[in-house]
């Protein structure tokens, strides 16, 4: 361990947070001077009493730059804080360095890291990476990074064998400078986040710092689809091994050094991985995911047998086009993370079944004509919450789909329960934030599976022949 990395070091924290909270607690426990500063008061925080009792200082209530007068070796700010706050500009001024977590991380992290970003399907790529490489018996796996498991928290249990998989969001790669990871998946890149980044530049930038430290030792998988991508990484200078992994654009290039999909099959290499029949997880961007995925469980020597099992019998992040049941031919799916348009268009892309649709919520004020070229399945729409009236005049416009609307979740699944017929998909993907009826999507999600799965129990369907 490099402990002259944090022994005696003036650090600052910016951001307490969960994030905030691992990094003191770390460096606290390496020796190092630590002051945490967050615009919050944070009086009702347990952690905050023990890290003070640990010597850590707090400043709260505001981002003071007389901070700054104090010298600094180096600032960790939380990855949700944007460089344009007052304190950060004038700490860049000064020169002081300025990191994320995920930077101090690589600093000692034993074992190879496998960092994943994109601007979507992060989360699901993340979780079947770590599954498949936790299925092999030859090193131990852990997860960490913006799914919800601070890496510093995990730093420390590490050994050179172990397989540390990261999820990286463009926030948290902005704040690097010599992470380093072995293998890294770009899964894609879209526009998003400008408010923070400012410019699409500035946000490519950050995502392709993935990959500005790896070597000629090191791996890049990158979605091949694509086209803006592969030439950005042209252009990256990367001296990294690349592996594109492709289902539409399937060429030379691809089949002697990629991951692909051709005649319902998945191929690395040239070489047959697994058939796609037996794959729960609908659409095509997460064939994309899976895809991503195999490329890293085929770098680590995983068998295809192995490999085919765990991509089986994955039935997706929770609330993120989740299959959570199939009874009867029918196949019941949770995205209630769907909180906006573009999110259920792109659950409605993942069927070819006739659907039953449920959704609505909080309402923002926007119409939902936009999802009109998608709902050719659509065999019926069971709304509810504040725009269930806004949607029901989208879906009117549809010939032979039947509306209704309800006061609850519960009836519009009750009702839709009753209605699907074996082939069909019962789908909640609300296009609408959960906020006028729940607290959060995720209770919304839950209240769907719970009553999908009381209604199973107490009027289950005929079996078919
Ligand atoms: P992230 O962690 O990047 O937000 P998730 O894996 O949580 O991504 O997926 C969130 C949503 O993004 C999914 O419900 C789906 O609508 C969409 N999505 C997932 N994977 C992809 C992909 N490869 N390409 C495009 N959209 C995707």
């Amino acid at each position: 361990m490099n402990q002259e990395l944090f022994d005696q070091k003036n650090i600052l924290i910016i951001g307490y947070a969960m994030t905030g909270q691992s990094v003191a607690e770390f460096l606290v426990q390496k020796g190092a001077n630590v002051t945490v500063n967050d615009r919050g008061n944070l009086i009702e925080d347990e952690s905050v009493d023990a890290l003070i009792r640990q010597g850590v200082k707090f400043v709260t209530g505001g981002h003071p730059l007389s901070l700054l007068e104090q010298p600094w070796d180096y600032i960790i700010k939380n990855p949700g804080i944007p460089y344009s706050i007052d304190i950060i500009q004038a700490a860049k001024q000064q020169n002081i360095p300025i990191y994320t977590d995920v930077e101090i991380a690589s600093w000692i992290a034993s074992g190879d890291i496998i960092g994943i970003t994109g601007s979507n399907g992060k989360t699901t790529t993340t979780q079947l990476i770590y599954n498949l490489l936790k299925a092999s018996d030859q090193f131990e796996t852990y997860l960490s990074g913006n799914i919800g498991i601070p890496v510093l928290s995990q730093v420390d249990n590490l050994n050179p064998k172990d397989q540390l998989v990261m999820e990286l969001s463009s926030f948290q790669l902005e704040g690097t400078q010599k992470f380093h990871p072995h293998i890294a998946i770009i899964c894609n890149i879209y526009e998003a986040h400008l408010d923070y980044h400012q410019t699409h530049d500035n946000y490519i930038q950050a995502k392709l710092k993935i990959t500005q430290n790896q070597t000629e030792n090191d791996y890049l998988i990158y979605r091949y689809d694509q086209g803006e991508l592969t030439q950005l990484i042209k252009e990256s200078g990367t001296q990294a091994i690349l592996i594109p992994f492709s289902v539409q654009c399937i060429d030379d290039v691809v089949r002697k050094t990629g991951v692909y999909f051709e005649n319902e099959a998945i191929y690395y290499q040239g070489e047959y991985v697994m058939s796609t029949q037996h794959i729960q997880l609908p659409g095509q961007h997460n064939l994309e995911n899976i895809l991503a995925a195999i490329a890293v469980a085929k770098l680590k020597k995983l068998d295809s047998k192995l490999i085919a099992d765990v991509i089986n019998q994955y039935t997706g992040v929770a609330h993120r086009i989740q299959v959570i049941e199939r009874v009867a031919g029918r196949t019941f799916v949770n995205d209630s993370k769907a909180t906006n348009i573009t999110a259920t268009i792109t659950a409605l892309k993942s069927f070819k079944e006739p659907i039953r649709y449920i959704g609505g919520g909080l309402d923002r004020g926007n119409g939902f004509d936009e999802l009109i070229p998608y709902t050719g399945q659509i065999q019926g729409a069971y709304l509810y919450g504040e725009t269930k009236h806004k949607m029901k005049e989208t879906f009117d416009k549809l010939p032979g789909v039947k509306v209704r609307l309800f006061d609850n979740l519960e009836q519009a699944t009750e009702q839709a329960y009753y209605d699907a017929q074996a082939g069909e998909v019962i789908l909640l993907s609300p296009c609408c934030a959960s906020w006028d009826q729940f607290d959060h999507f995720e209770q919304r999600g839950d209240c769907f599976v719970k009553t999908v799965k009381a209604l199973l129990k107490q009027q289950p369907y005929k079996k078919e022949n």
